[in-house]
């Protein structure tokens, strides 16, 4: 089939499968493995909004087919596609040595194809893609690009298309970036096109997000662009929008399409949904019509909802009686009260005991609270007490088992437009500032210790890298202590944890044997990883059903209907 436009999301680095690599602990906490297969919200966002205006365009996630197979070939598959456009994720900066290297690899083999790059980092660094890569055609701007792509699409003027900084023979050509939708209504998450996508391309393995999406599938339903807060360390925070984004503050999908989104993948799919951004922060009136819009629709999926901030006990007895399952993650990120405050999350250990403790005792499902290793104003000591205090609140909760704590580092780089990575006095020393200082390091890199791209005033890469390694070893302890935890679960992760360690330090020596082993490296789909992994899932309770299987047999027999 010919295709107006294919979506690729690339692999955080290119040749993986061929180098030896030690991604350590920084994926343990999401669903993705180390080499960061789930492709970008943004992708359905386009193609629900394309496809529906009688585009042809698919996704084809290149790093998920990578992980999948050590046969599968980049240059095999792009023989084979016919399409105008390629568009390239560098939403997350971790995947820019795969996005340049899948451009590189396009127009090698296909320089009749045009080349896209679209997201937050293709953003920031848009004016050093178009002067260093030259096999990006266009960037463009900002975080709905819908509206911009069709007018690619369409074939209009390059020259009236606002966002995009393009080629012109030789010639770079700016239109600046100065369009940005009001809110995010117009906008669809149509999952039931990834189905049909997947079903009239053949390829189910392209369209999924990421590897065990068929064992633990979650559809995200995004609330909000931006955010109030300006966390130190994110790049998807207030400071960053307003100075990097082209948004002084946050846009909303309102609380109707919200439902509505919910309501759609309830009644087309039956998966668990994970809605992005704080609705508990949105009015009295907009909470009551959603809980009560989802109660009286009758919707019987889980739910996870992320909060920012810890909430009343009334607004949290809304939530927690909406469906029979209900989760929640909320990240701390500090036990330190001041260290907290430092980084941007304005409430106390005393708010986050109380909104726990209510969470668990309304009857909430599950309860994740993340904890943060290379935060500004934390020492090796004040990440190795947020493990005592993971301690002291599974205690107070008399060890609920509804309740999950997690603690990672801050990896593999600070986010570009974060106050962290532009203001040093907050405390961070940037190692890495440019597009191509970032592709370089995971290039010559071998471990997640080369790829940091930033040490604290008080920590440097080696504190950190070893004080993440003793605090998620200390809490698979604690966690083992209070019987939530296995001996056989601790002993199993411990050896995962020291055999990344050793690798680390052999490899400081240029002793790469231990790395060649493969204990510690991220190769396939079914990567080493300890325990946490499994906790941060949810839902379906480990069920190996073939959701998608299911899925494709609910989508044609309601389209037979
Ligand atoms: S990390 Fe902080 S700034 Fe970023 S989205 Fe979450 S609350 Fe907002």
């Amino acid at each position: 089939m010919k295709y107006d436009l294919v979506l690729m999301h690339p692999p955080s680095i290119y040749d993986f499968r061929k180098r030896d690599i030690v991604a350590g602990p920084i994926s343990e906490l999401v669903p993705s493995t180390g080499v960061f297969e789930m492709y970008p919200i943004g992708f359905l966002a386009i193609m629900s909004y394309l496809r529906e205006r009688g585009y042809k365009v698919r996704i084809d996630n290149v790093a998920l087919k990578m992980l999948n197979s050590r046969r599968y070939n980049f240059e095999e598959e792009l023989l084979k596609i016919d399409t105008d456009y390629i568009g390239l994720d560098l939403h997350w900066l971790p995947h820019v040595h795969g996005a340049l290297n899948l451009a590189r690899i396009i127009k090698d083999v296909r320089p009749d194809i045009r080349v896209m790059m679209g997201g937050l980092s293709a953003t920031y660094y848009a004016e050093e893609i178009m002067k260093d890569v030259k096999d990006v055609d266009i960037v463009v701007r900002g975080d709905t690009s819908e509206i911009t792509m069709e007018m690619i699409l369409a074939g209009k003027n390059m020259r009236d298309i606002p966002n995009i900084i393009y080629r012109e023979g030789a010639t770079i050509k700016d239109n600046g970036f100065t369009f940005m939708p009001e809110n995010l209504d117009y906008q669809k998450y149509d999952y039931t096109q990834i189905i049909k996508s997947s079903i009239r391309s053949f390829d189910v393995l392209g369209h999924l997000p990421y590897c065990d999406w068929t064992k633990e599938p979650v559809a995200m339903v995004l609330s909000t662009h931006g955010c109030s807060y300006s966390c130190g360390i994110c790049g998807g925070s207030h400071f960053a929008y307003k100075n990097f984004y082209g948004r002084p503050g946050p846009i909303f999908r309102s609380s109707e399409k919200l439902v509505e989104d919910i309501m759609s993948i309830n009644n087309d799919l039956k998966i668990p949904v994970f809605v992005v951004g704080d609705i508990l922060m949105r009015s009295a009136k907009d909470k009551e019509y959603i809980f009560s819009t989802l109660k009286k629709e009758g919707i019987d999926i889980p739910l996870l909802f992320e909060v920012f901030v810890p909430h009343t006990r009334e607004d949290l007895s809304r939530m927690v009686n909406v469906t029979y399952d209900v989760s929640m993650e909320i990240s701390p990120d500090s036990s330190s009260d001041k260290i907290r405050f430092k980084n941007g999350r304005p409430y106390t250990n005393k708010s986050l005991e109380k909104f726990v403790f209510d969470f668990l005792d309304l009857g909430g499902k599950k309860i994740d609270v993340y904890f943060l290793i290379g935060l500004a104003g934390q020492g090796r000591q004040d990440a190795l007490d947020d493990v005592k205090y993971a301690r002291h609140l599974m205690e107070m909760n008399n060890r609920n088992e509804r309740l999950f704590i997690f603690t990672s580092p801050v990896s593999p780089f600070l986010d570009p437009g974060s106050r962290g990575f532009e203001l040093p006095e907050l405390g961070y020393k940037v190692k890495y500032r440019t597009l191509m200082d970032h592709y370089n390091a995971l290039d010559r890199g071998r471990t997640w210790a080369d790829f940091l791209n930033y040490e604290t005033v008080l920590m440097d890469r080696d504190t950190i890298v070893n004080t993440t390694y003793d605090a998620i070893d200390e809490l698979l302890k604690v966690k083992t202590d209070l019987g939530y935890l296995s001996n056989e679960e601790f002993a199993r992760s411990h050896q995962i944890l020291e055999s990344s360690r050793l690798a680390i330090k052999l490899s400081e020596k240029g002793d790469y044997g231990l790395m060649k082993k493969g204990d510690a490296l991220i190769k396939s789909c079914g990567t080493k990883y300890t325990v946490l992994k499994k906790e941060i899932m949810w839902g379906t309770g480990g069920s190996r059903t073939k959701k998608m299987i299911f899925m494709i047999y609910r989508y044609l027999h309601s389209s037979r209907e």
